[in-house]
């Protein structure tokens, strides 16, 4: 089993010309709501590839906090743990894009915020691998880091938005997931396709057994002390690459889970996330291994 103690958001996206300035008003194109979340998102990528997966983390007692649930729990999510939060408002990303794509988020934590340690203790986790993230308080990521500890979990962390770990964090960290921005925030090196020796260093700096990067359309590699594992990227049109970071952890886990190599994991993660990019919104974009194998053979 997989469990994420994560976030759950409500993306409302606008589509305009032009981004508004300050004062401005000004009319969207068109929008559009759909389930969002790192965590939800994860958790759901996971899902669809067939592995048992729960979900830890809060939403509000709205509307569209019941909706959310649901679409996780549609995706095959064991969504018990979804906490109803009496007095926050579920979480929501606020994304307006231009024609040209260029965008501007705002996220508003909502319920997300409300996740602790008492979440974590409850779920009463049994688990063979913990994912979790910075959408929610480090108070739930450490709880869930420490079950992890506990039980004999493996403990995947994907620290985004990003922010530098507490050492008590670090130290109980098996896999460090992280996109190249990250990379280069955590590690201080320059931007852009990092080779094998920055990778070698990097690991090294971060002190984790695992680091995985994920580098957009140059694919993903990961390195462990036996070395560095690349995998390319699939070759796409990217119509909307919101979410192929969380699909491609979801998915990475799922297959480690399931007993495959690192190498099958890190290609098998990057053709979700390859094919997550080509479809608009998050959640809703993720394949089933069918979905997948078919995309792969056209
Ligand atoms: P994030 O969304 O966190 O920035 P990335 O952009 O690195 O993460 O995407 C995650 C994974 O999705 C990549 O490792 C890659 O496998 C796949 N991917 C992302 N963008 C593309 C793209 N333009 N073409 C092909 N694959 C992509």
């Amino acid at each position: 089993r997989i469990v994420v103690v994560g976030s759950l958001n409500l993306d409302r996206t606008y589509r305009m010309m032009q981004l508004p300035r300050e004062g401005e008003s000004l009319h969207a194109t068109d929008h559009a709501t759909a389930p969002g979340g790192k965590g939800a998102n994860q958790a759901v990528a996971a899902a669809r590839l067939g592995a048992a997966v729960s979900l830890v983390g809060a939403v509000g007692s709205d509307v569209a906090g019941i909706e959310l649930r649901d679409a996780v729990a549609a995706a095959g999510v064991d969504v018990a743990h979804v906490r109803q939060d009496p007095e926050a408002p579920t979480g929501e990303a606020v994304i307006f894009v231009d024609a040209a794509g260029h965008n501007l988020i705002v996220v508003s934590q909502g319920a997300n915020s409300t996740v602790g340690e008492r979440d974590v203790i409850d779920a009463d986790i049994d688990a063979g691998w913990i994912i979790s993230g910075f959408e929610v308080p480090d108070a739930a990521v450490v709880a869930a880091a420490e079950r992890a500890h506990e039980i004999g979990a493996r403990f995947v962390l994907n620290p985004s938005p990003f922010r530098a770990l507490s050492e008590a964090l670090r130290e109980k960290v098996d896999v460090l997931v992280l996109n190249e921005h990250e990379l280069a925030a955590a590690t201080g090196s320059a931007a852009g396709t990092p080779s094998d020796a920055v990778l070698r260093v990097a690991r090294e700096a971060l002190r984790v057994p695992l680091l995985v990067v994920t580098l957009g359309s140059h694919g993903a590699a990961a390195v462990s002390r036996d070395g560095v594992v690349r995998t390319p990227a699939v070759a796409v049109t990217a119509v909307d690459t919101s979410g192929a970071g969380d699909a491609f952890t979801g998915a990475f886990v799922a297959h480690l889970a399931a007993g495959d190599s690192l190498d099958e994991a890190l290609r098998r993660a990057s053709a979700v996330g390859a094919y997550a990019v080509t479809r608009r919104g998050t959640q809703r974009s993720y394949p089933t291994p069918a979905d997948l194998d078919t995309w792969l053979s056209e």
